[in-house]
């Protein structure tokens, strides 16, 4: 009898390796788990999940014998842990194998929004190049301020990148870190007032849902880009809009949305919003890497070896 289920929308490539390795039953969202026989639910030991809908308590009790849930992915907001550990399930993820696409991505939405691209390119494109000349000057993102909400994994990543940009490194994390030169801000809106930039990579979950709230969007200024490559709760939303609308700040590079992919219609009418969708980590080479260490966490979880990369 198959130990493993394998939840979510998966690539032909990650699905074809899963079912080499370990052979599972295959279903497509936590939706279906009911839909599966007693005798198959019983047989499940461990969960490989991949996506973004709720696996919560009632899907784990479908599954008696579940002793572990191996996430495709560094954040694992969707997967309820409090209702894991106390069941006695661990949890896994994906870190670090990700950093490098997400942060490339962060840095690209910066230069992007700021330097105007997607205008730019649509004037090249549309003749405008031709008819009327030269593009309109846009702004220097070299040496601003940059506000890295969130100096995790990604985060530093995303800060060292920008260093390079010669960009001057503030920061808001929990604790202060050691980077020498970089300025530590214990608030978020004391962050947001010294910076002109300010992007987001904190963790998801209900713990940090709107820190990034309307008096920190305000504290930005009219000069003020945000991007966020975090998790769209992370960022009172609602405000954002609002304050993109009217011209509060210069504009939102986004990868990053509530209600994915049926993503609120007022981004698309905003020209000082660059769009993404939710692409972070999605390059063959990482998503390979994501895949491979999942798949390590649910083999060594089955031949009783230490997880690789345990989360509770
Ligand atoms: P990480 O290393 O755990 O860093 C997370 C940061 O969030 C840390 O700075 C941490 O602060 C902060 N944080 C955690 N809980 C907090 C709380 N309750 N209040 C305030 N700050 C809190 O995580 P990571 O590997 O960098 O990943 C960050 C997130 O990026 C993931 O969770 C995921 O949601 C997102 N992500 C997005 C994509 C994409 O495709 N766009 C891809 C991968 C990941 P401390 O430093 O004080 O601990």
């Amino acid at each position: 009898m198959t130990a493993t289920l394998m939840i979510g929308p998966y690539s032909e490539t990650d699905r074809d390796a899963m079912i080499e390795a370990l052979d599972p039953v295959v279903v497509s969202g936590p939706g279906d788990v009911a839909g599966l026989d007693d005798a198959t639910r019983a047989g499940i030991r461990a969960v490989a999940f991949k996506g973004h809908s709720a696996f919560g308590a009632d899907e784990m009790d479908l599954l008696p014998n579940l002793a572990l849930i191996a996430n495709y992915g560094v954040g694992y907001d969707a997967i309820d842990v409090t209702a894991a550990s106390a069941r006695g399930i661990k949890v896994t993820n994906t870190p670090d194998v990700l950093n490098d696409d997400v942060a490339d991505l962060a840095v690209a939405l910066l230069l992007m929004t700021g330097r105007e691209m997607e205008h730019a390119s649509a004037w090249a494109r549309s003749g405008e190049w031709q008819a009327k000349g030269e593009y309109p000057l846009n702004r220097k993102v070299s040496g601003g301020k940059a506000g890295i909400v969130g100096l995790g994994r990604i985060g530093r990543e995303i800060a060292d990148r920008l260093a390079a940009f010669k960009m001057d490194i503030h920061y808001f994390a929990r604790s202060e870190k050691d980077t020498p030169g970089w300025t530590y801000h214990s608030d978020p809106v004391s962050l947001a007032e010294a910076v002109d930039y300010l992007v987001v990579a904190l963790v998801g979950g209900k713990d940090t849902e709107k820190f990034v709230s309307n008096k920190v969007i305000e504290a930005l200024g009219p000069r003020g880009i945000v991007v966020n490559i975090s998790r769209g709760t992370t960022v009172d939303e609602a405000a954002l809009l609002d304050a993109l609308e009217a011209g509060k700040i210069a504009g939102a590079g986004l990868d990053v949305f509530l209600n994915e992919p049926n993503i609120d219609p007022r981004f698309y009418a905003l020209d000082n919003v660059v769009i993404q969708p939710h692409q972070g980590s999605g390059t063959h080479e990482t998503r390979a890497e994501m895949a491979a260490l999942q798949r390590n966490n649910v083999l060594a979880f089955l031949q009783d070896q230490p997880l690789l990369t345990p989360v509770n």
